[in-house]
């Protein structure tokens, strides 16, 4: 069999995931990425976001430091130490995707990819020049970007994007968050652990309007504690900027002065300049819609990660890169091969207490109507919250009232977003309640909290 010729355009997660995995598989791969190797994923989103989120949480660690029988400790924030941690993770990511990349003989072009034909993609360098290479299949991974309403003009400085904020110059007096889904809610965290005052406005009656409305409301809860205005049921139509501040305008006429705004209420695909027309894919809204296999309407072009209009998550992507390097090598013929069960992706929100969640939720149950057993168990029954100082939160596991397989399940509270692998791990494998009670886990280990739930 002849070798495929695999094009892959936007090194981000699923394109750096799909061009490993075909390379190890014999394909011969050119990954073309305009930006940096590892995508917005490690530049924007996911790693800095996170570190940010780290930095904060030692300080509230810290703060804390009295219920751990320390001193109190008061540290200060150096913006230029914090802007040197996120560069040099990004760095360490990077030169390690890269060097993964060029292991398995990928070839890495530097440039802005776009399908001229079904079967060439025209890389254009930085300095202007072009290079036509032919492929037998083309992924399609170039992501997303912050969706910018008309009425907001982000100029970096203060009124900002969620990319302008790692970390911003200074940090902010007052921030005036406008979004209150996973992102917003995340950077409303970050900010109040490194000490701004801060705003947010809730277009809905609560936060996290697609979350479980009693994890929604623990966080609420937290964020009141923490001296978060919360602006619920308003929309933002104009945000201007004063002398040194902003000012933000809602639809139901109050209006916010603050320091800075960040604007967190979604994205928007890269796809304008992909040439699809060019190759007869068909998009929606930009994005392009794929069936099981991720395949386009053109069967031999892929589409995959934010692109795709799937879970806007850095792992959904990965696992699609997986895959479709497997589908194109015709390797889920010959062994046992399953399609992404995109019901059954762990998420996390990585505030505090973190909220992580998967499958389905008691919410989901009760509006359609199916029976479920839902147990729950406050962090403050764990030896190890204790030990810890911190009981804040909850597990609660859904299961099947017949067959006791586990279906889905919620947690607040420290290292929910670890410990959420187990009950994925039992979703995807449909165990039971029985098998996770069975489990013998490490004692003292906040884990066992979920063989509780679980009896
Ligand atoms: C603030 C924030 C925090 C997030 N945190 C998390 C998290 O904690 N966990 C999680 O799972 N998800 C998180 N996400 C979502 C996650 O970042 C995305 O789902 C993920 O990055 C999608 O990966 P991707 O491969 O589709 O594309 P991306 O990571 O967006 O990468 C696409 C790449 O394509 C390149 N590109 C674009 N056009 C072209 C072109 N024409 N030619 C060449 N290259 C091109 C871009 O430069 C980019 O490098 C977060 C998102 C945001 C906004």
């Amino acid at each position: 069999m002849p070798t495929v010729r695999f094009v892959v355009i936007g090194g981000g997660p699923a394109g750096v995931a799909a061009a490993t995995h075909a390379a190890r598989l014999g394909a011969e791969v050119t990954l073309v990425e305009r930006d940096v190797i590892g995508g917005a994923a490690h530049l924007w989103d996911c790693i800095p976001s996170k570190a940010m989120i780290a930095t904060g949480g030692a300080i509230s660690f810290l703060a804390r430091s009295k219920g751990m029988g320390l001193q109190e400790v008061n540290p200060h924030i150096d913006t230029g130490n914090l802007s040197e941690r996120l560069a040099s993770i990004m760095k360490h990511l990077e030169d390690s995707n890269c060097e993964l990349l060029t292991s398995q003989n990928v070839r890495i072009m530097t440039g802005s990819g776009a399908l001229i034909s079904p079967h060439e993609v025209e890389v254009t360098a930085a300095d202007g020049s072009t290079e036509v290479i032919e492929a037998d299949t083309v992924l399609l991974s170039t992501g997303s970007r912050p969706r910018i309403p008309d009425w907001a003009a982000p100029d970096g400085e203060r009124i900002l994007t969620t990319r302008d904020a790692y970390p911003p110059p200074e940090i902010p007096e007052h921030l005036t968050v406008i979004g209150s889904g996973v992102t917003g809610v995340e950077f409303v965290h970050m900010f109040t652990s490194l000490g701004s005052k801060v705003s947010l406005i809730v277009s809905r009656q609560h936060v996290l309007p697609d979350k479980d409305p009693e994890v929604a409301y623990e966080l609420e809860q937290n964020f009141i504690e923490r001296g978060v205005r919360l602006l619920k049921g308003a929309r933002s139509t104009a945000i201007e900027r004063t002398g040194d501040g902003v000012t933000v305008t809602c639809d139901d006429g109050r209006i916010v002065e603050s320091s800075h705004a960040l604007l967190a209420i979604g994205s928007i695909p890269n796809s304008e300049s992909l040439g699809l027309e060019a190759a007869g894919v068909e998009s929606e809204w930009g994005f392009i819609p794929i069936n099981q296999n991720a395949q386009s309407n053109v069967p031999h072009i892929y589409a995959a990660g934010d692109l795709s209009g799937k879970l806007p998550l850095s792992s959904v992507a990965t696992m699609q890169g997986r895959k479709i390097a497997e589908h194109m090598l015709g390797m889920h013929k010959d062994r046992p091969h399953r399609h992404i069960s995109y019901s059954k992706a762990a998420s996390a929100i990585f505030t505090e207490p973190e909220i992580a969640d998967v499958g389905v939720s008691e919410a989901d149950a009760f509006a359609h109507g199916r029976k479920v057993r839902v147990t729950k168990v406050p962090f403050s029954a764990s030896a190890k919250a204790l030990i810890n100082d911190d009981p804040r939160g909850f597990v609660k596991l859904i299961s099947d009232p017949m067959t006791g397989v586990v279906l889905g399940g919620s947690i607040v509270g420290r290292h929910a977003a670890e410990l959420i692998s187990i009950i994925a791990l039992c979703v995807t494998n449909q165990l039971t309640v029985g098998d996770l009670a069975e489990t013998l886990f490490v004692h003292p280990t906040l884990s066992e909290i979920l063989v509780e739930a679980a009896e």
